[in-house]
């Protein structure tokens, strides 16, 4: 049975958690919203996976919705049989003085019937520290790195204590420095005084790796925990030292998937946009022409993989509407920059669909956005966390088609990744 149920907050939060948990031994399945159907006809085999992390979009829904979402999700995650539950959001504790992450948290402790959870939104190796209860992005204060001016959730405290006090309903303590220093006895027993003095959250000061293990192993019977995607480092070792995990070495390991390959490309970001160059010079590659998509979107969509069909055999090829600024801002200008974008979505969604329908069954996608947009068409429902191609972009396997996905969005990814992609599993 899956032991860990997850909540993220946004989709790719959820990506890079389950990424996170795979690498650290957690077989993982992401699934993107609450499913559904009851538990029991899930799209999820709970024998097969040890995490379960539902992907809402509730970073900066109003606050019933996002309550009643995060509910919902717990109850299909109890259903599902997890035992632990995690809720995660942004290590840069992405929220407004309403919430959501208080009032979310709040519901789940509520729910589950216990009294306590931290707060523990640090990932020491990407720069987010937490001291004295502040956090700190690459040594500067949250309030000064630039995440003040977030058009969304501008986070003008980096006092997080008093940042989760204005959207908790119950009160919120620190678990300092000094006592996660001084290892997991101290800090269960900061966590016992905060209880008796009826805290429901505690913010814990976290500056290194040694500090995720540390908590991993405090908090290795905690009904709940929040925080980002750090904690997945400490708890799957915790879990294994506790007996409550095998310990396996290939959490990543997806069924083998041999038939054909394409990457669909609508990033215009410049690392994709080395990427499309790189492929193109030694694989066949075909642009998009937006105007032309614009004036007949089911004929250019045809051409398109009238295009690819005959060459699949061959190896992989790449259809993208990628293009440098000029270009950008010039469809722009013809057609809008919203249309634009919701044009060529459509079309590399439909051309990916239409690939698939040719025996593509490993399909890399560059653009986050691009990516929603496929995997809506495609119909994914959950997405099996495999091997990492670069840092932070997995493979992922969507069981129930029988397809390998690797989403990859804007800058990430070397500049030989369209190629290197295929050269990793699956
Ligand atoms: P990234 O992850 O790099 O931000 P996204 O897919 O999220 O990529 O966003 C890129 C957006 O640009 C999409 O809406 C896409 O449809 C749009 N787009 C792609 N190609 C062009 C183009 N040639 N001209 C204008 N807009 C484009």
């Amino acid at each position: 049975m899956a032991l860990l149920g997850c909540i993220a907050d946004d989709f790719t939060g959820a990506t890079d958690l389950a990424n996170n948990l795979v690498r650290n031994g957690m077989r993982t399945v992401q699934v993107i919203g609450v499913p559904a159907g009851p538990a029991a006809d899930s799209v999820v085999d709970p024998t097969t996976v040890d995490a379960i992390v539902i992907a809402l979009k509730s970073r900066t829904t109003p606050v019933a919705d996002a309550v009643a979402e995060s509910r919902a999700a717990l109850g299909w995650l109890r259903e599902s049989g997890c035992e632990r539950f995690f809720f995660k959001y942004c290590s840069t504790f992405d929220s407004t003085h309403e919430g959501n992450i208080g009032p979310v948290a709040d519901a789940l402790l509520a729910d589950l019937g216990a009294d306590l959870a931290v707060a523990a939104p640090a990932f020491p190796a990407t720069g987010r520290t937490v001291y004295q209860g502040h956090l700190f992005v690459n040594g500067v204060p949250l309030n000064e790195s630039g995440m003040q001016d977030h058009p969304l959730t501008p986070m003008t405290d980096a006092n997080l204590v008093r940042w989760l006090e204005a959207q908790s309903a119950g009160s919120v303590g620190l678990i300092p420095y000094e006592t996660i220093e001084a290892g997991p006895g101290a800090v269960r027993k900061s966590l016992d005084a905060l209880r008796r003095d009826r805290k429901r959250l505690a913010i814990v000061d976290t500056l290194d790796r040694p500090h995720l293990f540390t908590l991993g192993t405090a908090l290795v019977d905690a009904a709940l925990v929040t925080g980002g995607s750090g904690i997945a480092i400490g708890l799957p070792a915790a879990y294994r030292a506790e007996g409550l995990l095998e310990a396996r070495d290939n959490a990543a390991a997806l069924h083998a998937l041999g038939g054909y390959s394409a990457i669909v490309s609508g990033s215009c970001s410049t690392r994709t946009r080395e990427q499309v160059a790189e492929f193109a010079q030694h694989r066949p590659a075909l642009q998009l022409d937006p105007v032309a998509v614009a004036n007949d979107v089911d004929h250019e969509v045809q051409a398109a993989l009238d295009w690819a069909a005959p060459q699949l055999d061959e190896g992989p090829v790449l259809i993208y509407s990628t293009a440098e600024p000029a270009a950008v801002a010039t469809t722009q200008a013809n057609l809008g920059q919203a249309e634009a974008g919701a044009l060529l979505e459509t079309a590399l969604a439909r051309i990916s669909q239409g690939l698939v329908a040719h025996g593509v069954n490993r399909l890399v996608v560059a653009g986050g956005e691009t990516s929603g947009a496929v995997v809506r068409e495609l119909g994914v429902t959950t997405l099996r966390i495999g091997s990492q191609i670069d840092p932070g972009v997995p493979w992922t396997a969507s069981d129930h088609l029988g397809l390998g996905l690797a989403l990859k969005s804007g800058n990430f990814g070397g500049v030989d990744f369209f190629t290197r992609a295929f050269e990793v599993c699956p």
